[in-house]
């Protein structure tokens, strides 16, 4: 087994691999997953990967998983990566990726890449129900991982939450809970009722700690498309702000596997409406401060309060020598529209680094010369009302060929 245990960024607690735990026992701070990778070099040379079968699981030695037969899956991982010129001459620089978690994943959004973690380890422990709070895209995807494990599942959504998220989850099963105020209120409150122990659920929320190590596979699938080289730069919207830091963490195990010979930076976009890192990434802050929320259509992004995952988040993007930014409203709606000029339908939240690219151009902290990859999150049918707004349904009705030929010789 390559997967050796658990540490405590905070203080220097251990913890064996077969333990069953969210947070640190001593000081309640996040655990981080430790891998024997000298065994892992020796053993395991980077080539062979492109062998195996597609997705996440490919990398299961850098997964923190003890039994194989329990691995849960649908297919996730190994999205598309598309090179786009077009977003790239607008937004100011000449070699601009697409990751696309949003049209590669089974729910339809970058969640699937980290649930699967999660619903195993649910799985390998026994659970019988997963939960999760969630902006939406979390609960659909726990929902999707319990239904095909045969696991039941409670998810817990502010109220206002785009209505297709609420029926994906609950087309897949899951008990929804929509609970009144911002996703930061109801993830004090999620978190409370979970370390309460009053539930016997499978937490696959912001303290689950083999859940994030999914999210490093970002990094491994990019390593491996560019020949083992890396981008200069990856941007990615940012809610907690775990997929920065767990992607950064994934381009360190690569070179520290001798298998890459650099890091990229990392970039964080959010809403300027609820802006948490962003606000403190500016302020020279080392702690993301909780930011009053504004509504914005960036829903997913909404975390005002993203407490010690901020600050991890902050923490990479500085250490890597990147940036946060916190766009407009408009500079939103550009960003889902660029997307569409490439024929990518995205939801507003997982489209911001597209407009983020531009600030940072514009700040001089990205350089027209560099490989820039844009992670894009959430499918455009996740959050299908907000787009609907976007175009007009013609009102004429065309009928027989006369009127269709007239109507086809007006276009
Ligand atoms: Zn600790």
């Amino acid at each position: 087994m390559y997967f050796t245990g658990f540490h405590c960024v905070g203080c220097d607690a251990t913890y064996p691999a077969d333990r069953d735990l969210l947070l640190c026992e001593r000081c309640e701070n996040l655990l981080e997953a430790d891998y024997d990778y000298d065994r892992i070099r020796a053993d395991l040379p980077r080539e062979g990967f492109a062998q195996r079968p597609h997705g996440v699981w490919r990398w299961v030695e850098l997964l923190p998983v003890l039994d194989r037969a329990k691995i849960v899956t649908l297919g996730e991982g190994d999205t598309p990566l598309l090179r786009c010129d077009r977003i790239a001459a607008a937004v100011g620089v000449d070699e601009l990726w697409v990751k696309s978690d949003a049209t590669g994943n089974p729910t339809g959004s970058l969640k699937d890449r980290s649930i699967t973690v999660s619903a195993t380890k649910a799985a390998e422990f026994g659970y019988r129900v997963l939960a999760c709070d969630s902006t939406g895209n979390k609960a659909s995807s726990v929902a999707a991982y319990a239904a095909r494990a045969g696991l039941g599942s409670v998810v817990f959504c502010p109220h206002d939450t785009p209505v297709p998220k609420m029926a994906q989850a609950i087309f897949f099963g899951a008990r929804l809970i929509r609970v009144r105020g911002h996703y930061s209120q109801i993830n004090a409150m999620y978190r409370r009722l979970i370390h309460s122990k009053s539930v016997a659920w499978y937490d696959c929320g912001t303290d689950n700690p083999f859940r994030y190590e999914g999210k490093k596979t970002y990094a491994y699938e990019m390593a491996q498309a560019f020949g083992w080289d890396v981008p200069d730069c990856v941007v990615h919207p940012a809610s907690g702000g775990m997929s920065i830091a767990k992607t950064w963490k994934g381009f360190g195990e690569l070179r520290r596997l001798g298998w890459t010979e650099r890091s990229p930076r990392m970039f964080g976009v959010q809403a300027a409406n609820c802006g948490p890192i962003a606000r403190s990434w500016a302020a020279g802050a080392d702690i993301v401060a909780p930011v009053e929320k504004k509504p914005t259509l960036a829903s997913a992004l909404a975390a005002a309060d993203p407490g010690l995952l901020g600050t991890r988040a902050l923490a990479a993007i500085r250490a890597s020598g990147g940036a946060a930014a916190g766009i407009s409203e408009d500079e939103i709606l550009d960003s889902v529209r660029l997307l569409a000029s490439e024929g990518l339908f995205i939801e507003p939240s997982g489209a911001v680094t597209i407009a983020g690219v531009r600030r940072m151009v514009a700040a001089g902290q990205i350089t027209r010369g560099e490989r820039v990859v844009c992670v894009v999150t959430g499918s455009g049918f996740k959050d299908f009302e907000r787009l609907q707004e976007m175009v007009t349904i013609p009102e004429k009705v065309v009928e027989g060929y006369d009127e269709m030929l007239a109507e086809a010789q007006s276009v």
